[in-house]
């Protein structure tokens, strides 16, 4: 068996800025990997890399000719485990890089079976949980805006961005655009412990369902003082980036949230998967904002999620690829016809190449 390997960077430009505690962003650079077989089958993946975890398109794409040879070293699409522990053999870091190559040859083995892929690893698509939308950080109006248009689209689960002195009003904002959503709320690490605790104590009180990540990465401890005092689940994200990470977590959150970018490879977020269950922690997936390429992988992860955050592509102005369908928020994997990922360039673009 023999393979051929190919990448290219994409620059994405964003429906509309999105502002985190962190910063704000206007594009997704991505880097989109494809694998063919002998037969001119190609699988797909794609890298969104996250500068919070040392990456950017320029690491990918500097990294990417020796994971690709790597690749076609082992040659066959059906090794994956060969070819995931060889990628980590060429570059220990560089997750958001060895994930795209991940997903590619998980897109072309499946594709070379038939199946979807979360039809190969068993899974049932009855069980995959409705996605959220992201609400990024913005003016108090725009948040308003922004709340009531995903209403409009359908979204029953909005994911709020807070980290900033107005968050009450931010909440207040949505609660008045989207009585009726299920909300959750991402403080990317900027609270201190102790208002961590005091805005989650106001925040169930406005009916929130979980905090994601309240405190720094880097205060551990903070994160426990949160925990035990908190009167909301609480999720770990930038907390928790690969497998060996949970059991440090475990008795300081309830929720682990994996995202493909930080695992590295669809086999280690299913490790991730693994143990957080075996600790005891309910499981989320979110995502960067991605293309299809490599959200299609993330959604067919969600019958052995939680909770589910792949709205990446959602947030582009225009993605060249197509995935699983998600209007509504539901992940329709009962819907796919495709094998593999579902991910696909979208047909108009086909046509005009
Ligand atoms: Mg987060």
């Amino acid at each position: 068996m023999s393979l051929e390997t190919e990448f290219e960077r994409v620059s994405l430009a964003l429906e509309n800025p999105f502002t985190i505690a962190r910063g704000t962003q206007t594009h997704a650079e991505n880097v989109i990997v494809r694998v063919t077989d002998e037969g001119g089958m190609t699988g797909v993946g794609g890298a969104a890399p996250s500068a919070h975890y040392g990456e950017t398109a320029d690491t990918v794409a500097a990294v990417m000719p020796d994971l690709l040879a790597a690749v076609e070293r082992v040659g066959d699409p059906h090794a994956l485990h060969a070819i995931e522990s060889e990628l980590r053999a060429v570059v220990e870091g560089n997750p958001a890089a060895r994930c795209a190559v991940s997903i590619a040859v998980h897109d072309l083995a499946a594709k070379r079976l038939g199946v979807p892929l979360y039809r190969l690893w068993g899974l049932d698509a009855d069980d995959a949980p409705a996605t959220s939308f992201t609400i990024g950080l913005d003016e108090t109006d725009r948040v308003r805006e922004k709340a009531a248009a995903a209403v409009e689209m359908g979204y029953p689960i909005l994911k709020i961005k807070l980290g900033t002195d107005r968050d009450r009003a931010l909440i207040d904002a949505v609660r008045d655009a989207a009585p009726d959503a299920r909300l959750r709320v991402d403080a990317n690490e900027a609270w201190t412990p102790k208002e961590a605790v005091a805005k989650s104590a106001w925040l169930a009180d406005r009916d929130v369902a979980f905090v994601e990540q309240p405190v720094s990465a880097d205060d551990p401890e903070g994160l426990r003082y949160v925990y035990e005092r908190s009167e909301l689940p609480i999720a770990a994200d930038e907390s928790c980036v690969t497998a060996a990470d949970v059991p440090a977590i475990a008795d300081r959150c309830d929720i682990a949230n994996l995202k493909l970018m930080k695992t590295g490879g669809l086999l280690e977020a299913r490790r991730v998967i693994a143990a957080a269950r075996s600790h005891g922690l309910a499981v989320m997936c979110g995502c960067m904002i991605e293309s299809n390429a490599s959200i299609a992988a993330a959604a067919q992860l969600a019958p052995l999620l939680d909770y589910v955050d792949v709205d990446g592509s959602l947030l582009l102005d225009e993605d060249p690829y197509e995935g699983v369908e998600l209007s509504g928020g539901d992940v329709r994997l009962g819907e796919q016809e495709r094998a593999g990922t579902g991910a696909r360039l979208v047909p108009e673009r086909t046509a005009e190449e």
